[in-house]
């Protein structure tokens, strides 16, 4: 007897379709499992014999090959219980085979045969519906990340004895009708710029970064407010598409954290760190490669605290995904990639004791001013497009009147501004004004006579580097969209140099 079952497998944040194929025949009474597999895969074959026995269905006396086609792709993960369950089940003849022909079949299953939920299957249930299935059974935990696909008919299963009543009469289980248990999705956009008084100028840094996309860099004492700032800034990106709704939600799905949402994930998310984190866990990888910090932050912020007590070799693995905007992590069974495109935020007190420059409060030694800054890399500080100033807040400011800008009347000039990017890169690689390479900068960001004195200047002054000449200019074009003009202008240059000045003023006096 022969018999085969869909399913897939997921390879990055996409899926590939995988077919389980097994044949009982007359001959020496074994169970084998072959296809390039690896080894939580190879331990399905007891995992099912056991369920199927506690539920009554005795493998049969005889040979049992199993196979899980395409052989060339290494099979991981521990979605392919059910699939192994079901084709046996067909095979030994306790389901029909037309009842398989567009189903697609995954989950993890219990010796118990209960089947219990796995990570990764809102881009399966894509997976297959590109290959046409029309029906999708899958663990009932997953059912609502099953639902998000459109078009594609769900059948959530709690045991296996529900998938075969479903494959042979076409009982669809019940449900029971979830308790609205506190579901504690945290309030995600709760943040917004309007509760943050004072600091204006950190605040128009914020709009510039986010403008260009620029990486933004707050240096400044505790207490400051960086991180509440930092914070605020996915509330002034740009309204999330579709699109990226869905690919968020496919790495969040791969990575089991996806959780209880009824619908896609459309809060752009804030990540932030802890200076602990190791190489992995912030760019993605392990023995089963999985997203890390920087793939979860996809489409949003990506948030530094104390940059300069992460590890360098921490810090240093982020120079390519900033320049490719996606990660590649290689193991023996193949490369996987993630997207990894988000907006980098970091903080930082000025030296040990955090008040540097104020030299009536800072307690620190030139030398330990110099050691401090030595911790940070100059390749990493080059990336560093805005650097700002977060100074604490006076108590006029605190207490102001003043009206706040709401984050959406900010959000509104930022999708202007993008839109205004978008036209000008229309038929080009280039999405952002801070992604403009070099060779293209003379023809994107055209100095005037004035204005190219006025750079010639600064370059001697502030003895920039061609990288950090270029990254200015870059600035300079964003601050000039936001102005609404063609033409970068001398004010635009200035304003850029200010970004650009306190590397001067923090590194280079104390160093
Ligand atoms: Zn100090």
């Amino acid at each position: 007897m022969y018999s085969i079952v869909h399913t897939a497998m997921i390879h990055g944040i996409d899926s590939c379709p995988i077919e389980v194929e097994t044949d009982i025949s007359d001959g020496m009474p074994v169970f084998e499992m072959v296809g390039y597999l690896s080894s939580e895969v190879r331990e399905a074959r007891d995992r099912v014999r056991t369920a199927l026995k506690n539920c009554g269905y005795h493998l049969p006396v005889k040979r049992i090959t199993v196979n899980l086609f395409p052989g060339n792709i290494r099979k991981s993960g521990s979605g392919f219980d059910v699939p192994v369950a079901v084709s046996l089940l067909a095979a030994m003849g306790q389901i029909p085979q037309e009842a398989l022909e567009d189903v697609f079949v995954t989950g993890e299953l219990s010796l118990d045969g209960s089947i219990h939920g796995i990570p990764g299957v809102l881009p399966m249930v894509l997976a297959a519906k590109e290959a046409g299935a029309s029906c999708v059974i899958l663990p009932a935990d997953n059912r609502k990340e099953g639902a998000l696909v459109p078009d594609m008919k769900v059948v959530p299963v709690h045991h296996i004895h529900e998938i075969i009543s479903f494959l042979q009469d076409g009982v669809v289980p019940e449900m029971e009708s979830q308790p609205q248990k506190e579901v504690l999705i945290r309030q995600e956009a709760a943040y917004d710029f309007s509760e943050i008084n004072g600091q204006k100028l950190l605040k128009r840094a914020c709009e510039v970064a986010v403008s260009g996309m620029h990486n933004l860099l707050m240096v400044g004492p505790p207490g400051a407010g960086k991180t509440m700032v930092a914070r605020c800034i996915p509330s002034i990106l740009p309204e999330m598409t579709p699109e990226e709704q869905m690919e968020l939600s496919k790495i969040y799905s791969v990575c089991g954290k996806f959780g209880e949402r009824d619908r896609l994930m459309n809060v752009r998310p804030f990540r932030s760190p802890h200076h602990t984190i190791t190489v992995a866990g912030l760019v993605g990888g392990g023995a089963r490669p999985m997203p890390g910090e920087i793939s979860l932050a996809h489409g949003g912020v990506l948030f530094l605290d104390e940059l300069t007590e992460f590890r360098k070799s921490t810090i240093e693995v982020l120079r390519q995904p900033l320049e490719d905007r996606k990660v590649q992590i290689a193991r023996n069974s193949g490369t996987v990639t993630y997207p990894s495109d988000f907006v980098l935020v970091a903080a930082m007190n000025p030296c040990n004791c955090g008040y540097f420059p104020d030299m009536s409060r800072c307690r620190c030694t030139p030398a330990s001013i110099s050691r401090y800054m030595g911790k940070l890399s100059q390749p990493m500080m080059d990336r560093m497009d805005v650097c700002v100033e977060a100074p604490v807040v006076g108590y006029r400011e605190l207490v102001g009147k003043e009206k706040n800008e709401t984050s959406e009347q900010i959000r509104k000039r930022v999708e202007r501004v993008h839109m205004v990017q978008k036209e000008r890169f229309a038929h080009t690689q280039i999405a952002f004004n801070s992604r403009i390479p070099p060779k293209e900068i003379e023809s994107y960001c055209a100095l005037g006579t004035k204005e190219q004195r006025f750079m010639e200047q600064m370059y001697e002054k502030l003895e920039l580097t061609a990288r950090s000449y270029h990254k200015l200019l870059r600035v300079a074009r964003t601050i000039a969209d936001m102005a609404g003009s063609k033409d970068i202008g001398l004010i635009h240059l200035q304003e850029a140099v200010c970004y650009r000045g306190l590397n001067k003023k923090f590194w280079e006096n104390c160093i």
